[in-house]
């Protein structure tokens, strides 16, 4: 079956230059949430479909909640000097940092660079960009892209495309849930996406150690006015084994702090610098504060990585969000 979404020309630009292409690479992004997974494996699926031969890379490893991913075993960290990659795709992030430095400078001349996104900080840094900031998830332009390739959705692909859609919305619990996003799911799982299977492994599914390490947070988290905040010093990863590509999921859970407006996460990393995530109630915009930072993001879920020590980064980013919500520091 086919998904009810026409794709734009923007859309049909992409589908011909993947056309084109013989070995596709699919870039996802540093720490991969289930979106730009999910999102670069159901497009992985299509080229396969058109017996293209893509790779599919992530500087980091999945997540537990994310191996079940079908083609998730394929996916590699790097690829060689050699790899005879005839086109780039970058999935679900807003600037060519975020590729994570698999990306290399000498390709920019040689090989298309197209990007495919969702966020409102992104730059338009590739050769032909889809982005699509009121999509809940970069699984619409996705779709967009595979319906302008003109192949079938699988069962495989819905599911990936599933995963995608319910793990940017939290479970369909965000504003940027619309009846379109209920609708959208409706059809992955006509098209046999496995809707419970991606419920309970990716959403309803907590590593043990990670439901201890939030214990950590939530002894360590602050409330001032409609500003909440947590810290996960680096002390506590190593007590813990904790890996720094492991974010923890710690931004999604602490971002139901009923008191808060806004919501941020302070994860301290192995060289110093801290990974900042930064959640909000509708009527609130995080993502000009991550840009500034040298971020990036959503309105309500944004995120940057800044030089510590976790005192100073904690400080800085406060009073930017105090600036935001009150109007001064
Ligand atoms: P999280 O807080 O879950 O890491 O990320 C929230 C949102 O902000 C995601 O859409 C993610 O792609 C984006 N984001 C997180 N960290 C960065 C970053 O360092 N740079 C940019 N450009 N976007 C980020
Ligand atoms: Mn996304």
């Amino acid at each position: 079956m086919t998904l009810t979404m026409t794709p734009s020309t923007t859309a049909q630009q992409i589908a011909t230059r993947l056309l084109e292409s013989e070995r596709p690479l699919l870039i996802a992004h540093p720490r991969p949430d289930g979106d730009t997974a999910g999102s670069a494996l159901a497009l992985r699926l299509a080229l396969i479909a058109l017996g293209k031969s893509p790779t599919v890379a992530c500087v980091d490893p999945l997540n537990s909640n994310l191996t079940y991913l079908p083609g998730a075993e394929a996916m590699v960290s790097d690829v060689g000097q050699d790899a005879a990659i005839d086109l780039v795709a970058a999935i679900d992030m807003s600037d060519l940092k975020r590729t994570g430095g698999i990306y290399r400078d000498d390709w920019r001349s040689s090989i298309p660079l197209v990007v495919i996104d969702h966020h409102e900080t992104n730059d338009a840094f590739g050769d032909v960009n889809l982005v699509r900031p009121d999509a809940a998830a970069t699984a619409f332009p996705i779709i967009e892209v595979i319906n302008a390739l003109g192949v079938e959705m699988t069962p495989d692909m819905a599911t990936c495309l599933l995963v995608a859609i319910l793990t940017d919305t939290r479970g369909l619990r965000t504003s940027g849930t619309t009846p379109e996003v209920l609708r959208t799911v409706s059809q992955l799982i006509e098209a046999g996406g496995r809707y419970q299977e991606v419920m309970e492994k990716s959403l309803n599914s907590v590593p043990f150690e990670q439901m201890r390490a939030w214990g950590i947070a939530l002894q360590r988290l602050h409330l001032d006015g409609e500003l909440a905040w947590t810290t996960f010093p680096l002390s506590e990863k190593l007590a813990m084994g904790i890996e720094d590509h492991d974010d923890l999921d710690l931004g999604n859970f602490i971002s139901r702090v009923a008191e808060a407006q806004v919501i941020v996460t302070f994860i301290e990393m192995r060289d110093g610098t801290v990974k900042i995530s930064f959640r909000s109630r509708p009527n609130h915009n995080v993502a000009p504060i991550a840009y500034e930072l040298g971020g990036g993001g959503h309105r309500q879920a944004a995120g940057c990585s800044v030089p510590g020590p976790l005192d100073e980064a904690v400080a800085r980013a406060l009073s930017l969000v105090r600036e935001t919500l009150y109007g001064d520091a």
